[in-house]
């Protein structure tokens, strides 16, 4: 059943050059980006806070090197040093991926100092609605606020929604799940925990083994959730008040489907209060353990990826590939946790061919986050163009705010030059993107070539319920006009 709503007039809330729709990592990069150059910009998240699932998903872990030197600066390192006290270094590299483990509150106050710096004006407790999108270009979003429905206009639109949202919207292609059965990667509960004697816990190893197993029997017998078997294992063996976000109880389902997603919040939540539950009762040290905090919402890792101009594959991801629209480096390994929800992650296996070889970077392309269709709108972070096993790579935080530092810049750029993204001179973009402290080596000295009409290869997503989520085709869009236009 459709109804039909009358023609009505909608007030404009906001006129500004850019606007950034989902204040997460990437979005919250892509807005600081753009404003330091010079664009007026809003961001809007539909939370009360920004950080996206730094922040209200708990997940407060950040890697920055490719097991041998560091590749991400720029804008991560700048909140990292913001960060203060309220982010330190685990032990571990050069052995293992630089890694940084941060407070979400203390991360949350550092994302919000560095948008007040940049000029951003940011507007959360607003969800994105309808891409307003007019003759091939979009021109805004339309959001329900408080006092009813409002537009925000921009000349830049950029979707950092996680989920595609305003891509999708305005009629992208854009694929959702892996081949063969259309599901995305499993979703976590994270929960942190206080009230625990590590002490105690640390001096026991045999009791950490033996409810480890314990989990495991009463699993197997169904009598207990899943959950991530060497991440169970290590918290068990080697606790830590306070600082650890536990990330263990997996669900698996469609991110896109409120109704689903609800079930699957609840179901999470009991897994995280029943994993608590057992270890109070079974294991020393953690008699008087207490769930500080679970997630505000379920981390989701992957729901729509839009087609763009380039998309990242296993291959370049294994393969270090370099690309001559580069706007910085990614490394991090195809990291798949199990789309049925079994808790299986293929991080847990590490195999050498899934990660790119030791002491070396991919490219992160500046194509996979533009689109042939609608040349003023991009989509960052982990929405962008890639395979299900690329973005399970490029998915990490770092890597979305390389993307989001990149796609602002080059919006602000391609504002102040009057033309589209797309048609920004690479080298220049590099170097503004180098001068910010963005790394960034061995870009190919090649013309870059973009794919400029994706028609043909159109598929229809589907859910990995076999619904139809969406065609992501507006029929009535004109045909891609990625050459050089007026705003
Ligand atoms: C359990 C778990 C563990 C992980 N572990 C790690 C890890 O160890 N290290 C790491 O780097 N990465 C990790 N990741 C991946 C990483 O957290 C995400 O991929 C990353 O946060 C993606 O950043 P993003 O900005 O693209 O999206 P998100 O962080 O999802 O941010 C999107 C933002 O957009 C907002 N939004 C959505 N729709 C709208 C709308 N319509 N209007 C306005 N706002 C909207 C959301 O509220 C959110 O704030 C993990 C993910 C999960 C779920």
């Amino acid at each position: 059943m459709n109804i039909v709503l009358p023609a009505r007039k909608i007030p404009v809330l906001t006129e500004t050059d850019v606007v950034v729709c989902g204040g997460g990592p990437a979005g919250i990069a892509a807005a600081v980006g753009a404003a330091r150059h010079g664009a007026r910009v809003t961001l809007l998240e539909r939370w009360p806070s920004v950080g996206g699932q730094a922040t209200n998903a708990l997940v407060n872990i950040w890697h920055t090197s490719d097991r041998v030197r560091p590749v991400i600066f720029g804008l991560v390192q700048e909140l990292i040093e913001r960060c203060g006290e309220g982010i330190w270094r685990l032990p571990g590299y050069p052995s293992s991926p630089e890694t940084h483990e941060f407070d979400p509150g203390q991360m949350r106050l550092a994302m919000e100092s560095l948008l007040k710096d940049a000029g951003v004006r940011v507007l959360c407790h607003l969800a994105a609605g309808e891409a307003l999108v007019e003759e091939g270009r979009i021109r805004g979003v339309l959001a329900d606020t408080k006092t009813g429905r409002k537009a925000l206009l921009g000349r830049v639109v950029i979707d950092a929604t996680g989920d595609g949202h305003i891509a999708a919207g305005a009629g992208l292609p854009f694929d959702f799940g892996r081949p063969g059965d259309g599901r995305v990667q499993g979703m976590t509960m994270m929960f942190r925990l206080c009230g625990l004697d590590p002490a105690k816990a640390l001096a026991c190893p045999a009791e950490a083994d033996r409810v480890f197993r314990l989990m495991q029997e009463l699993r197997y017998k169904g009598a207990f959730p899943p959950f991530m078997d060497y991440a169970a294992r290590s918290y068990l063996r080697s606790p830590r008040p306070h600082t650890v976000s536990y990330n263990m109880c997996p669900v698996a389902g469609n991110p896109l489907d409120e109704e689903e997603l609800t079930a699957l919040s609840m179901q999470a939540r009991r897994q995280v209060a029943d994993t608590v539950a057992l270890w109070r009762r079974e294991m020393p040290g953690f008699e008087r353990a207490e769930i500080e905090q679970m997630g505000f919402e379920l981390g989701v890792r992957e729901s729509r990826r839009v087609r763009g101009l380039k998309t990242l594959t296993a291959e370049m991801v294994i393969k270090a590939v370099k690309q001559p629209d580069a706007i910085g480096h990614g490394f991090w390994m195809v990291d798949i946790h199990d789309p049925k929800g079994s808790g299986h992650t293929t991080w847990a296996d590490r195999k050498a061919d899934s990660m790119p070889p030791v002491g070396e970077s991919y490219h992160i392309p500046l194509g996979m986050c533009l689109n042939a269709r609608i040349p003023n709108l991009a989509v960052v972070g982990r929405c962008a163009s890639a395979t299900h096993e690329g973005i399970a790579s490029c998915r990490l935080q770092t890597h979305c705010m390389v993307m989001g530092q990149g796609v602002g810049t080059a919006a602000a750029l391609a504002l102040s030059a009057d033309m589209d993204m797309a048609c920004v001179d690479p080298a220049a973009l590099q170097a503004t993107l180098k001068s910010d402290g963005v790394y960034l080596e061995d870009v190919p000295a090649k013309p870059v070539r973009y794919r400029q009409n994706l028609d043909a290869s159109l598929i229809n997503a589907k859910a990995h319920s076999g619904t139809r989520i969406a065609t992501g085709l507006a029929p009535t869009l004109p045909p891609s006009t990625m050459s050089r236009q007026r705003m």
